[in-house]
């Protein structure tokens, strides 16, 4: 036998040998793994976070679903690289895999913090309000605290009651809130401190927004690579807006596209939505848990939906752009106007200082304490949330979003 052949048929062999190798079989996708343990336990905790989660916290998820007198199922998982995207989708493909009404929790763990999605799926023909709707008319929504699960699974399952069926929606126990807030109505004198630090460097203001900007960017503060992290419910709150605003800017920008001929005018229109909804795309995907980021990926969708509606881009509420448009403007100083929402521009007229979008900063020598600030006393040289005011002083925050360098992401 020549070398050639001898070399085939060991080729041959080979290739009649491999598929017969014992394969390790690849466990099952993630919704087929949780629908399964629901069989025995309606209260799923995965095996990698399961020590880390006290028996008092799983307790509680269990006597609250025990009185909501419908279904509930809850999963808690580690938040793993990959889920971000997966994860608004797992409740429905979970209720599709048990096929029965029931509310459906998925709560991810990540840093100590704790957020998730869930789905609400009611028995054909019953009535009632959506999760959604009861959610957002909970005052005390913002102030549940993330750093345990049962708090936040607690109250998703009393707002499903409510709308299940109308039982009033009781108060959350003052354990499962952060502490108070300061009263947003008086400016103390840290509000005052950081008006008088905006007005410093916009004193003279002569070639507008520009200078600002330009100030702005040069003024230096300590620890400027503040991560705004905090408070925590309240960014689980502004991420769960910014995702659905940006569905639906892709829904709309798709129902544009289905016209059987777009004018020129709507093809502008079209194109600028989604120049719009790739940079808030960037930006959720980027960072879910920085709230900058995830408000910055809110007002960009938001103005989205009025770009392919033909509508005028609005700007933001300058002081907080999680607020309606920006769509008056007021004087921030007597040489500076900035955009404000109806309910910030009152609050100005009457001499007080808007709350604000407030973030967290590390602080001290060592950064170890933290302080809440407005936004826009942070640093904005590698933020262009803080740099353009959430595209509030210049309309240019989805350029920057996608000119930024890589390692300000
Ligand atoms: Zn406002």
């Amino acid at each position: 036998m020549s070398v050639l052949l001898r070399r085939l048929a060991t080729l041959l062999a080979a290739l009649v040998v491999l598929p017969v190798l014992p394969v390790h079989a690849a466990p099952p996708p993630l919704p087929d793994r949780i629908a399964a343990a629901w069989r025995t336990d309606r209260v799923y905790v995965d095996a990698r976070i399961a020590p880390a989660i006290p028996l008092s916290e799983l307790a509680r998820i269990r006597a609250e679903s025990t009185r909501a007198g419908f279904a509930v199922y809850v999963a808690l998982i580690p938040r793993t690289p990959g889920l971000s995207e997966k994860l608004h989708d797992l409740p429905t493909l979970l209720q599709a895999r048990v096929g029965q009404p029931g509310l459906y929790v998925v709560a991810t763990v990540s840093d100590n913090h704790w957020s998730g999605a869930d789905g609400l799926f009611r028995p054909g023909g019953l009535k009632g309000r959506s999760l959604t709707s009861v959610r957002s008319d909970d005052k005390q929504r913002l102030q549940i605290v993330d750093d345990r699960p049962a708090p936040g699974i607690v109250r998703t399952i009393q707002q499903a009651a409510t709308a299940y069926d109308g039982r009033p929606l009781p108060a959350a126990l003052a354990s499962d809130l952060e502490p108070p807030r300061r009263s947003r109505d008086t400016p103390s004198i840290t509000d005052l401190e950081d008006r008088s630090v905006f007005i410093g460097v916009c004193v003279g203001g002569l070639a507008g927004f520009l200078l600002v900007l330009v100030l702005t960017l040069t003024r230096r503060r300590p620890s400027n690579r503040a991560k705004a992290a905090e408070p925590t419910a309240y960014r689980k709150e502004i991420r769960r807006q910014a995702d659905q605003a940006i569905k639906q800017a892709a829904r709309a920008v798709q129902q544009l596209e289905k016209r059987p001929k777009l004018s020129v005018t709507q093809l502008d229109h079209r194109d600028e939505a989604n120049r719009r909804l790739d940079a808030a795309r960037a930006l959720r995907a980027d960072q879910p848990d920085d709230l900058l980021a995830v408000t910055g990926a809110l007002v960009l969708a938001r103005q989205a939906q009025q770009a392919v509606a033909g509508r005028p881009v609005q700007p933001p509420c300058f002081f907080d752009p999680t607020h309606r448009s920006g769509t008056t403007r007021v004087a921030w100083d007597d040489d500076v106007e900035v955009p404000a929402c109806r309910t910030c521009e009152q609050k100005l007229r009457k001499g007080k200082t808007p709350y604000g979008l407030r973030v967290s900063r590390s602080t001290g020598l060592l950064g170890r304490s933290r302080e809440v600030v407005p936004y826009w006393t942070l640093d904005p040289e590698d933020n262009p949330m803080v740099a353009s005011g959430f595209g509030a002083l210049t309309d240019d925050l989805a350029d920057r979003v996608r000119k930024r360098p890589e390692d300000a992401r």
